[in-house]
């Protein structure tokens, strides 16, 4: 085994290996950027000190090795008294993960070396300010000593110097700093700080490969689905140093901004600091740009590096550099984060300059950031005062007045108030509160905090840990930090795509990506943003390659003309029974109380003129493409008064003695129908079978609908859907009686229909006799909503506010798999059924009509499996186009 790589020796692909941030610093190594020497500790030696709870035993050596080169090469030795090479030590594992520790810099100080480093640099105040830091950052990150601690001692020290930041800290000072830190480490852990330099560097490899199982981490890893074995590189890189002076310091650049997609110089540069001051905002930072006039050799060097990184990693890169004395240093690259609006220009673009093709440009953006550049934005162009800053959890413009507790949230937004809820941070008990408000906004947490996961779970706008607002729950205000007090009641705007928090209401417009797919603005028109041309663009690339079709799940006409103009391919569900709602309810209350044969018979026959109507103007609408109607599902007490309000209405009708004929027939009716678990009871091809004529009647509407379609000139393709069946019986019964009046039809109109009968594969059962079930059914939809509610036993109706939360916090699931497909349970039935069922009739038509149909992650599926289409929300047509045409490329 090897377990330890100079970075001349790996490269990027060795990401499994040596970490993203060790693979690429050796890439840079090797293309002769200036990269300050080091080694890297690999993934394979944590593992072992995971399983073992000790390094493995020639780690020691081979670090001793590796560490004599180094200090050959920079002539020095670790923490030699009189000229140190000091080190950071830098965690670093395959995926990043926000949260685990970082990075400890200056390894190799002492007391002793503090004043050979003193004497090489020319700068006592450069070594104790070094060293200051090393014992901070080694206090919190290694020794677990509280970093308030540090910091108070660090604003103490500055207000008795009357110094406005750390730069004016003198070096008897900090000299005197020191001593306070070190103190508090004695104090916090009842050791000294260490003063052998091989020591600091054994404990903190040790730190970061313990930090791998520290509870963030993990929690992380549960919720993106990393696998918990990996572990983590460190990282192991010589010192320089951008705390120097004037003529040193320390920025971070991107080679396009991450923000719009736009060339050009974009970055921060802090002069006389080192890294971690730039992320942690302690002082001002000046744009990239200023570095021209300061350094313009440095800045020259750093344009040609950055022009070398693009074209060689073919994408965005983001930087972490530092210049020591005139010197630039590269100490870190990767392919940088980028908003959605940057994704989708940054391919097309770099499709432009030749340096990607079509197929890369899809694998470069993907369905989650197109379905957020189709939210409501607000208006950049309003004025707006903003009053914070968060971090973007889950995306939306959201508008209400503010309120502190869940209590008043649930209050006032049944009052018709719309709300933001505002807390530290949530917990379980404010779930009722989140669903009540338009967006929630927390002043702690990160991605992972509880608001930002079942916000997103929710699809409610989050911002979260806006640390700068201080929220005060108690008197039910918060503060910014200009002093601007929001009280319950006012109004705040709070932006979930960009983490930026207002005060009052910032009008919202609709997004110009949407305003495209709506056919309102055209790609080639000059008005067209570049946002717009570079989505048209990218979904042309989609089309092309793509093999799923993709469907809407649409019943009207109005949805389906939207549906098309998003590019849906068809319908794959048309719910009838939202057909039987409004005006018509009093009608199939008719059809439920019906006693006798010719009653029930007159409710039907009243019922299909309309449903006919309906059909008619859907099929105009999808002319040309399939329509598949799903004949009624949902149990029927749907259709009936609640049980509760109609016995208390009959009971006070009783004691006034004049109860109505009618009302008691329907609560009679009502008693009859009610059911433990009408999701399990009777409904979908049981209503069919037990109620005779229903069925029936909807098929003739649907024939009668085609008939006149078709003579009228038009082109219409019906299918018709049979819902929940469980087994081939079944859907025999229900065929023989549709096929009959089917051919009834077809005789009066002297027309053949070529109507398809198929059914949906939605219970564990349909899915086990798939084979047997395709003997009677021209086409399978699976409908993944109750497929997932029967493999799982979840109610999908009350899940959400039952236990999900918790499930979602202990990371049993990242995502709600009524949200994203569970591959391995009820994804193995969808594709053993497909399998089956194609085993009987090769020519089966298959797709999925439940909410998973317009998930990224799920479309993916679907392809593997082989589905001919998805069907999915009309407004989720272009992300389920998107994704597969990703899944295809
Ligand atoms: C399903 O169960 O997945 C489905 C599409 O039907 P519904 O949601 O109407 O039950
Ligand atoms: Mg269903």
């Amino acid at each position: 085994h090897k377990y330890v790589y100079d970075f001349t020796e790996g490269n990027r692909d060795l990401k499994d290996l040596l970490g993203g941030k060790g693979a690429n610093l050796a890439e840079m190594t090797n293309l002769g950027l200036p990269v300050p020497p080091g080694f890297t500790i690999t993934t394979e030696a944590c593992k072992v000190y995971l399983a073992s709870g000790h390094e493995p035993a020639a780690l020691r050596d081979e670090v001793g090795t590796h560490l004599d080169a180094l200090e050959r090469r920079m002539g020095k030795r670790l923490g030699q008294p009189d000229d140190p090479l000091l080190v950071s030590v830098r965690s670093g594992a395959k995926f990043s993960m926000p949260g685990m520790m970082d990075t400890v810099l200056n390894i190799g100080l002492s007391d002793e070396s503090v004043h050979g480093l003193a004497t090489q640099a020319g700068d006592a105040r450069f070594a104790w300010d070094s060293y200051r830091r090393l014992i901070q950052m080694f206090g919190r990150t290694v020794l677990d000593v509280d970093g308030d601690l540090f910091e108070e001692a660090l604003e103490e020290a500055k207000r008795l110097a009357g110094a406005a930041t750390d730069v004016d800290l003198g070096a008897a000072e900090l000299e005197r700093l020191v001593e306070q830190f070190k103190a508090i480490v004695v104090k916090a852990t009842g050791r000294d700080f260490p003063q052998d330099p091989r020591e600091q560097m054994d404990l903190a490899v040790r730190a970061v490969f313990d930090s791998w199982n520290g509870d963030r981490a993990r929690l992380y890893r549960r919720q993106e689905r990393i696998p918990h074995d990996l572990g983590t590189a460190v990282n192991i890189c010589s010192m320089v140093f951008g705390n120097l002076g004037p003529d040193s310091g320390t920025g971070v650049a991107f080679t396009r901004d991450p923000a719009s997609g736009q060339q050009g110089v974009y970055g921060d540069y802090l002069q006389n600091a080192q890294g971690e001051d730039v992320v942690a905002g302690i002082r001002n930072t000046v744009p990239l740009a200023e570095l021209e006039r300061l350094d313009k050799t440095s800045y020259d060097s750093l344009m040609r590096i950055m022009e070398t990184l693009e074209t060689h990693y073919r994408d965005l890169c983001d930087i972490e550099f530092t210049v020591e004395r005139g010197t630039l240093w590269m100490l870190q690259t990767r392919v940088g984060k980028r908003t959605a609006a940057a994704a989708f220009r940054i391919a097309t673009q770099l499709v432009d300059q030749g340096l990607i093709d079509e197929a890369e440009a899809l694998r470069r953006v993907n369905g989650a950031q197109l379905a957020q550049l189709m939210f409501p934005r607000f208006d950049t162009d309003a004025e707006a005062e903003r009053i914070g800053y968060g971090i973007a959890a889950s995306p939306g413009a959201a508008v209400g007045k503010a309120v502190f507790d869940s209590y008043t949230a649930i209050k006032w937004s049944r009052s018709g108030e719309r709300v933001i809820l505002i807390r530290r941070e949530t917990n379980p008990d404010d779930l009722d509160g989140m669903l009540a408000a338009e967006g929630i906004l927390t002043s702690r947490g990160g991605k992972t905090s509880h608001a930002a996961v079942v916000a997103r779970g929710m699809g409610k706008t989050c911002v979260c840990g806006a640390e700068e607002l201080e929220v005060d729950t108690k008197r039910r205000r918060m503060t910014a930090p200009g002093g601007t007090v929001v009280e319950e009641g006012d109004t705040v705007s709070i932006d979930g795509s960009s983490g930026r928090v207002y005060l009052g209401e910032v009008p919202v417009v609709p997004s110009p990506v949407v305003e495209f797919f709506e056919g309102r603005v055209h790609a080639g028109a000059d008005e067209a943003d570049e946002l717009v041309k570079a989505v048209h663009r990218v979904m042309a690339y989609a089309d092309r390659v793509r093999r799923l079709r993709v469907r809407a799940n649409a019943d009207n006409a109005e949805d389906a003309a939207r549906a098309r103009r998003f590019g849906a391919q068809g319908i794959g569900l048309c719910r009838t029974e939202h057909m039987f709602l409004g005006a018509r309810r009093e009608m199939v209350e008719r059809l439920i109380l019906a006693d006798t044969d010719a009653e029930r018979d007159t409710a039907l026959a009243g019922l299909l003129p309309q449903q006919k109507r309906d059909f008619v103007e859907l099929f105009e609408a999808m002319d040309g493409l399939p329509v598949t109607v799903r004949l009624l599902d949902p149990p029927l007490h749907e259709f009936l008064p609640d049980i509760t309000e109609l016995s208390v209405r009959v009971a006070l009708a009783e004691s006034r003695e004049d109860a109505n004929e009618n009302d008691l027939r329907l609560l009679q009716a009502v008693h009859r129908l009610h059911e433990q678990n009408p999701m399990l009871g009777l409904r979908g091809v049981r209503l069919g079978l037990v109620i005779p004529g229903l069925f029936t009647m909807q098929v003739r509407a649907i024939a009668e609908a085609v008939a006149e379609r078709r003579a009228a000139k038009g082109d219409p393709r019906a299918e018709i859907m049979i819902p929940l069946v469980g087994t081939v019986q079944e859907l025999e019964i229900v065929r023989e009686d549709a096929e009959r009046v089917i051919a009834e039809v077809e005789e009066a109109y002297g027309t053949d229909l070529r109507l398809s009968l198929g059914t949906m594969i939605e219970l564990p059962r349909a899915a086990l006799t798939a084979g047997q079930i395709a003997e009677s059914a021209d086409f399978f939809s699976f409908g993944t909503n109750d497929l997932t509610q029967t493999v799982w036993g979840f109610s999908r109706d009350d899940v959400e506010a039952s236990f999900f939360t918790a499930y979602l916090e202990k990371g049993i699931f990242g995502v709600s798999p009524f949200e994203t497909i569970d591959r391995d349970g009820v994804g193995a039935l969808v594709r053993d059924a497909v399998a089956a069922g194609r085993a009987t009739r090769p020519d089966l038509k298959l797709g999925v009509c439940g909410e998973h149909g317009g998930d990224p992650e799920s479309v993916h599926f679907f392809h593997e499996v082989g589905l001919d289409y998805v069907s999915c929300s009309p407004f989720r047509v272009p992300v389920a186009r998107l994704e597969a045409g990703r899944a295809a490329a």
